[in-house]
């Protein structure tokens, strides 16, 4: 998945502090109506580095599936991510010596039988032919590692550990797809299986890195030094600086959408914004701006392929 703090269980890194909700359900008592108010909608839980995205991304989206709970299926590029995160999570928590590509390739063969089974695989419907693709396109991803860096020469503190803290005064939750010891000190590590993003959106995308830091820094005591992006398509890797001004940000800017959803929730009202992505949003039907919108740009000629809202707008 886009992000990997979603993506599979994860060990905790500390005990956490009433822990016991999940990242995909950050809404505490969630109600299955379309409107209400405050208290039939409830209070959200917590925040995730992707449904805090999410929220800034489109408000009646994140309504939709975090308040409501209506099926989000994840896209075939996210489930690609969730099983290269899976092997080189296997592959990270060998002996060092043995992080080779034919150890990547072994361990990817040996939980495919089982992540085929899943439905977020199974819910891709992929025919032969789509699926040689999707191994091939995990495959890209896992490669892609030993062009950033090279896996035996890295001191692994820890994999894909939930972090679950509050920052700001705002519950955060996530997972760490790797936490590295270095000679400078603690290093956060963040797998993207997507193409690295222009220079535009490089800040947004670094907020989840640094949040991690900040979540680690909290639970653990230690400041992790620097948080890292590494794009295993593409392949590149997109770092920062881990200081208490950068975190501290970081944590300002979760603090405000914190304060957006409970305004939102407090007058029940989650406005649309739409965009392109509503051609790919699965709420499309039950939204009349965003119809409009994708209607509207169609009309102007525009057809992102394969973009599931072309075939309801049509
Ligand atoms: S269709 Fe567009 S505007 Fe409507 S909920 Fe989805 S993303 Fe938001």
């Amino acid at each position: 998945m886009a992000d990997g703090d979603e993506a599979h269980a994860p060990a905790d890194i500390a005990t956490p502090p009433g822990g016991g909700s999940t990242p995909d359900s950050p809404v505490a008592a969630a109600s299955p109506v379309a409107a209400g108010s405050a208290d039939e909608l409830g209070a959200p839980a917590h925040l995730s580095p992707s449904s805090a995205s999410a929220f800034e991304q489109c408000p009646r989206r994140w309504r939709f599936r975090y308040v409501d709970r209506l099926e989000d299926p994840p896209g075939l590029p996210a489930v690609v991510g969730t099983f290269a995160h899976l092997v080189l999570e296997h592959l990270l928590n060998e002996p060092a010596k043995g992080r080779t590509v034919d150890r990547a390739r072994a361990l990817a063969a040996s939980a495919w039988p089982e992540f085929t089974e899943t439905t977020e695989f199974g819910g891709l419907g992929l025919e032969a032919d789509g699926v040689k693709a999707f191994k091939w396109r995990v495959w890209r991803a896992v490669e892609g590692l030993w062009q950033l860096e090279d896996p035996a020469a890295v001191e692994v503190h820890g994999t894909e550990q939930r972090v679950t803290v509050e920052l700001g005064g705002v519950p955060f939750v996530g997972v760490v797809d790797r936490v590295d010891v270095t000679t400078e000190g603690l290093v956060v590590t963040d797998y993207k299986s997507g193409q690295p993003p222009s220079a535009a959106y490089v800040a947004p995308r670094l907020q989840q890195v640094l949040l991690y830091a900040a979540a680690v820094r909290a639970m653990t005591g230690q400041r992790p030094v620097r948080a890292r992006l590494l794009y295993l398509i593409g392949p590149r890797t997109i770092e920062v600086e881990a200081t208490d001004e950068a975190t501290e940000a970081a944590v300002g800017r979760l603090v405000v959408t914190w304060g957006e959803v409970e305004r939102r929730l407090a007058g029940a009202q989650f406005e649309a914004r739409p965009g392109v992505l509503c051609a790919w949003c699965p709420f499309l039907d039950r939204c009349p701006e965003g119809r409009r919108d994708l209607e509207a740009r169609v009309a102007d000629g525009w057809r992102p392929v394969g973009a599931p809202g072309l075939r309801i707008v049509a």
